[in-house]
């Protein structure tokens, strides 16, 4: 895909097939910049229909990871790796993530976050350049240093999409919970908390 084919503004975007089948485009929102930045998968119907990321099921546990780690929604940005609403919500593709990367890379860029956390598989994979088999579960909750193209020195953080703790909480929010412990303790390591912050568990509650 040539730059020359992108329009300047995302909302104009209509390179993939995908922006005929959704009613919009949805843009990332929050701090520009910010030190942190949560990339997710794609916008899901609610979101679709609103225009902002993250107000849907999965939205109300992004809250609750935010709340956890003492952050407000307008601190952090909050993007996802492929802009629109795919049909009958399935998993983007291949292709469908390459062309939208052109916008990922300009939201890193102008956030220039140095923490990177995605939600979920698809967001990993596009964020880590893992091979498209990368599991989630194997990378979540742990720390990567990025070598490679616009995430080059950032830190990564993945967590697994919000999505498996609004769909199956009881056999998911187990193993969340120790991870959003290890992000509460890297944020401290980092600085980006003071070491005297109420543990994050109050916020993480259902
Ligand atoms: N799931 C995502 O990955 N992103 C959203 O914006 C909403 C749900």
């Amino acid at each position: 895909m040539s730059k020359e084919s992108y329009p300047p503004n995302l909302c104009d975007c209509s390179i993939c097939d995908i922006r005929s089948t959704a009613t919009q485009v949805v843009s990332g929102c929050g701090a520009k910049p910010a030190e942190i930045m949560i990339v997710g998968q794609n916008p899901g119907k609610e979101e679709d229909k609103t225009g902002v990321p993250f107000v849907g099921a999965s939205g109300k546990w992004l809250d609750r990871i935010l709340k956890a780690i003492c952050h407000k929604r307008e601190e952090v940005y909050i993007t996802n790796t492929v802009k629109c609403l795919t049909p009958d919500n399935r998993l983007p593709e291949a292709d469908e993530i390459k062309s939208c990367a052109y916008w990922l890379i300009k939201d890193v860029k102008e956030v220039n976050p140095s923490l990177v956390i995605p939600l979920g598989a698809c967001a990993m994979q596009a964020v880590l350049c893992t091979p498209p088999d990368a599991r989630i579960t194997e990378h979540a909750g742990k720390l990567y240093h990025s070598s490679v193209g616009v995430f080059k020195d950032k830190l990564i953080f993945p967590l697994m999409h919000p999505a498996t703790l609004a769909y199956n909480r009881s056999r998911n929010y187990d193993p969340y919970c120790q991870h959003v412990a290890n992000l509460f303790a890297l944020l401290i390591e980092l600085g980006i908390l003071e070491a005297s912050t109420e543990n994050w568990r109050e916020g993480f509650r259902f």
